[in-house]
């Protein structure tokens, strides 16, 4: 007999295990497949996210920032911190008990909320009806009346380097080194090669990144992006912009390497590393997912076709998070199943899609909301920018973190605040404040007027709301009024 449900979510990533289980908490009988298992089989939820995604990277981060820090940072405080060594073995194990601790904290979230696992790989059939594909091969089929599709992404392979899990690695490889490898390649200045390049190049690896791209993070405000690299690169990374990989070849010898040929603007280059990772984007994993007769489609790079509250063509199916269109980010698949439960229960509940934050979690961390300062030109638009350097900054002094800055950009004539853009310590969870005050669409005079306590690094978002209209108290302005 065919089991039914109100609400079937394939996928329990973020965007997958948000939504269901908000739609148990609406009151929905709510399922979630999972295909992601444990050596027993059993289901392990919480996607690349949890498992493989930002949680594992930031664990090694902050490892990896411990270390530099009680190498370096300890003596300008005057602590003596002699023969500092690294047990990778012990960082990785501590790593994969945080996501084990994460992983089984959704199993017990499912289990509060009345969220039915179920284990195994989900397709979508025509009549919002699921095939599910069980470890042991059989299959099983459930019906719904509303179907969340929530499968998630997977990292891009390219011809030139084939993954082979022992030399060239994707970044799921690049979280399980065993040691800290002498030469490192990254293919990739994005986000997790900047991330992940970081991690190892802390450790003690030779770090070169091998950037298709002319431009370094193009994505990010031009000011930001340059003190970006100037600092990056002054941490020992090995940039490489402009440069385009042709090929790989193992050297198989005591311990294996890879030869890297690229050619960039001086002609074809070539470069030998212990491991390689390549980090050149992810794409939707959608391939066997969904059968054309449920009318459900794909666009030509594989998204799932929906609309702004992630509906699509289909009456009672829907897509959140990686497997849409969109950047691919774990808040904004948490906020998208959030979107999408309540719409099922008939809410009118929409994501601010011109508010998603983004943070690159290299040391300084890079974070931003908004337009940057090219986009409002190319809009011609009228704008006055703030901004602050944290090297004036008293708390960011006394704890040795004055890299960066905070830069606000406010509109000329209404003074609403249009984007914001920080490179420094804690910049994630700063950049988080003009976020909620942009929701409020507060001007650049509201965060001037918001009182900020004192010291905080946060006062950099002060200083910088007060200098975008030359009111900035702790600094000259450059703009009078
Ligand atoms: P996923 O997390 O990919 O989950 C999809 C789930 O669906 C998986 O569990 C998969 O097994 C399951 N599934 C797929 N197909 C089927 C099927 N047919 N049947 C059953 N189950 C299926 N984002 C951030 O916001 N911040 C970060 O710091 C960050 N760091 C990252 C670091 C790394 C190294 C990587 C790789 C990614 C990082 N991301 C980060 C991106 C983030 O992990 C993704 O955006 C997020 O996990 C997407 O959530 P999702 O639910 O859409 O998909
Ligand atoms: P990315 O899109 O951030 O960066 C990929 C980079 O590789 C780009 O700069 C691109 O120009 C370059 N590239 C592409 N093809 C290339 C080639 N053949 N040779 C050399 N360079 C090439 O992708 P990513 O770093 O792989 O990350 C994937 C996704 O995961 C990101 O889009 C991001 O949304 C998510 N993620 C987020 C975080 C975070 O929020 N902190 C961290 C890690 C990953």
């Amino acid at each position: 007999m065919t089991s039914k449900y109100d609400v079937v979510v394939i996928g329990a990533g973020p965007a997958g295990y948000v939504a269901a289980i908000r739609c148990a908490q609406l009151g929905f009988k709510t399922a979630c497949v999972e295909k992601w298992h444990d050596e027993k089989k059993n289901p392990v939820y919480g996607g690349t996210c949890l498992n493989v995604g930002c949680i594992p990277s930031k664990a090694l981060l902050d490892s990896s920032h411990k270390f530099v820090e009680a190498q370096k940072g300890f003596q300008l405080h005057g602590i003596k911190a002699d023969n500092v060594s690294i047990d990778v073995e012990a960082m990785i194990a501590r790593k994969a008990k945080i996501v084990g601790q994460l992983t089984q904290g959704v199993k017990s979230l499912f289990t509060a909320n009345k969220v039915e696992g179920i284990a195994g790989t989900g397709r979508l059939l025509s009549d919002k009806k699921v095939l599910v594909t069980k470890h042991d091969g059989s299959t099983e089929e459930i019906a719904a009346d509303n179907v969340i599709i929530a499968a998630g992404s997977v990292p891009i392979n390219i011809p030139p380097a084939p993954i082979d899990n022992e030399t060239i690695v994707d970044s799921t490889g690049a979280l399980e080194f065993k040691s800290v490898p002498k030469r490192l390649g990254v293919i990739g200045a994005g986000v997790i090669g900047l991330e992940l390049g970081s991690v190892w190049s802390r450790l003690g690896a030779e770090v070169t990144v091998i950037e298709a791209m002319d431009a370094f993070l193009p994505a990010v405000d031009t000011q930001i992006a340059k003190e970006a690299q100037k600092i990056l690169t002054k941490q020992g990374l090995n940039i490489k912009l402009g440069a385009k990989v042709t090929g790989t070849t193992i050297n198989k010898g005591k311990a294996k390497t890879v030869t890297v040929t690229y050619t960039d603007q001086n002609g074809p280059q070539e470069a030998v590393f212990d491991k390689l990772i390549v980090a050149v984007g992810r794409r939707p994993l959608t391939e066997n997912l969904i059968d054309e007769k449920s009318g459900v489609q794909l666009d030509k790079r594989g998204f799932v076709i929906v609309d702004d509250s992630c509906s699509t063509p289909v009456p009672g199916i829907y897509a959140a998070g990686d497997v849409v269109r969109g950047p691919m980010l774990a808040h904004k698949g948490m906020e998208e199943g959030v979107m999408v439960a309540e719409r099922i229960a008939g809410k009118k509940t929409q994501v601010n899609y011109a508010l998603v934050p983004f943070v690159i979690y290299t040391h300084p961390e890079i974070a931003w909301v908004g337009k940057t300062e090219q986009q409002l030109q190319e809009e011609g638009r009228e704008y006055n920018v703030g901004t602050f350097p944290f090297s004036i900054n008293g708390r960011a002094m006394a704890a040795n973190e004055t890299e960066g800055m905070v830069k606000l950009l406010a509109d000329a004539k209404t003074d609403r605040i249009l984007g914001c853009h920080i490179i420094g310590a804690s910049a994630a969870d700063l950049v988080q404040q003009i976020v909620i005050a942009m929701e409020f669409s507060a001007s650049a005079e509201d965060i001037g007027l918001t009182m900020f306590a004192h010291p905080a690094l946060s006062e950099a978002l002060h200083e910088a709301a007060l200098a975008a209209n030359g009111h900035a108290v702790h600094m000259a302005n450059k703009r009078k009024r």
